[in-house]
């Protein structure tokens, strides 16, 4: 499981003189007069100089006798699904690639579900009040989607191994107002948590009072790992089709943490029902994705393995400030259990701080006035709530090395006189 603060400990032993220590340190870090932003999880300028070569591909305008110049293939071009098939570990027939965001097309599916309905159901616009399940915490946009939609969510706990599937299984199987649930399965955004793939087994295959429940699988961190552990994510495609329900699962994934974020190519797999049902209504608003953008990345990354050792290139540039993360929090929180916990994820773009309960905001708050932009409390819950006021997602890859340890330096001060302040009553 996550940390968690079932037990807090004592207090430290003199709680006066403790906060008298913090409030001199917090004093000292307001006067260095610092700015940085830690709010959001963006690629360094070093990483996006890792593609700089798309910026004069492609050489070509023709792949598999395609005129990528030209309207048509809406699955996107094949050569390049060939490629990131194999990485995703999907069929190729089940895997369609489109533009440069993946959220575009989860609010695609979405919106299809809601007005057409998805394929194994009716229009869900017309089902009354509809439900999403949201392992907490999780990615604000995944929420901010369903809130726009109406979608109530209902918050499950996100462990180590993966979502409460437990949890899961009582929720779906006598609601039928339930109809998915998000799961980010590999170094999930903030948590770094990699679902099992016992857990994923479940996922596919519980009893779900919904028989058009949809799990929309945003693999975004898929191929993000920051060590040399390659974990693999669980074949819910398959899984889901072994067990009686292909259409459950959807999966999603891009390049824009391994090329451009704002020039790269995102994925959908899914059964072949599914992707034909994607591409019926895709095609009401487009002829075709940009192929030459497709070309380009095939042409740069050539195969497979051209993506992995690319991959082992930003690993080498952001590995050193999640170390620098997890050095800071040790040497300045490390005593303190009952006062902060942490993640040490293997792969993808956050770590995950638990604070003293009731005082992120006051983290946050104490932080933007030293001049540290951290993404705001709460953001990684639906509606913005955090019922315990306890976490904060940590976002250090834009930022420089330097900066990212002087920033953790500020935070772990924060944290520390928010906790003083609050056990000093
Ligand atoms: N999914 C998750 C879990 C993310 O953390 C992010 C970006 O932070 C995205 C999706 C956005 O992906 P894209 O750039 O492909 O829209």
């Amino acid at each position: 499981a996550l940390p968690s603060h079932s037990d807090i400990a004592p207090p430290p032993d003199d709680p006066g003189a403790f906060l008298a220590a913090q409030r001199s340190a917090y004093d000292d870090l307001v006067a260095r007069g610092l700015k940085f932003d830690l709010t959001r999880g963006k690629p360094g300028p070093e990483q996006l100089d890792l593609s700089e070569a798309l910026l004069t591909l492609p050489t070509t305008h023709t792949s598999g006798g395609v005129d990528v110049r030209n309207y048509g293939g809406l699955e996107g071009l094949l050569g390049l699904r060939e490629l990131f098939a194999e990485l995703f570990g999907v069929q190729v027939s089940q895997f369609v690639a489109q533009g440069n965001a993946s959220l575009t097309l989860m609010k695609d599916v979405l919106v299809d579900c809601m007005l057409k309905g998805p394929v194994d159901g009716t229009p869900w616009k017309d089902q009354g009040p509809i439900k999403f399940l949201c392992p907490v915490p999780g990615y604000d946009r995944h929420h901010a989607l369903l809130e726009w939609l109406g979608i109530d969510m209902v918050p499950v706990p996100m462990q180590a191994d993966g979502p409460d599937v437990a949890a899961v299984e009582a929720l779906v199987k006598d609601d039928p107002s339930i109809k998915g649930m998000w799961l980010v399965p590999t170094y999930a955004n903030p948590s770094g948590s990699v679902t099992e793939a016992d857990k994923a087994a479940r996922l596919a295959a519980m009893p779900t009072a919904a028989s058009d429940f949809k799990i929309l699988w945003d693999n975004a961190y898929g191929l993000h790992h920051l060590t040399e552990v390659e974990t693999k994510t669980a074949d819910i495609i398959s899984l889901a089709a072994a067990n009686g329900h292909p259409d459950r699962p959807i999966m999603f994934a891009s390049t824009s943490k391994i090329t451009f974020a704002g020039a790269g190519v995102s994925f959908l797999a899914a059964s072949e029902r599914n992707v034909q049902w994607y591409l019926k209504h895709l095609g009401m608003g487009s002829i075709g994705p940009d192929k030459v953008n497709h070309l380009r990345h095939l042409e740069f990354f050539k195969d497979a393995d051209g993506v992995r050792a690319h991959m082992r290139k930003h690993a080498a540039i952001i590995k050193p400030k999640f170390d620098a993360v997890q050095e800071v929090l040790s040497t300045r929180l490390g005593a303190y259990p009952q006062i902060a916990t942490w993640t040490e994820p293997i792969g993808g773009y956050f770590v995950s701080l638990d604070v003293l309960p009731g005082t992120a905001s006051r983290v946050v708050q104490l932080a933007k006035e030293a001049g540290v932009a951290l993404t705001p409390a709460g953001a990684s819950f639906p509606y913005g709530n955090d019922p315990q006021d306890t976490n904060i997602r940590l976002a250090p890859t834009f930022p420089s090395l330097e900066e990212v340890r002087v920033a953790m330096e500020a935070v772990a001060t924060c944290v520390l006189l928010a906790a003083a302040e609050k056990l000093a009553g």
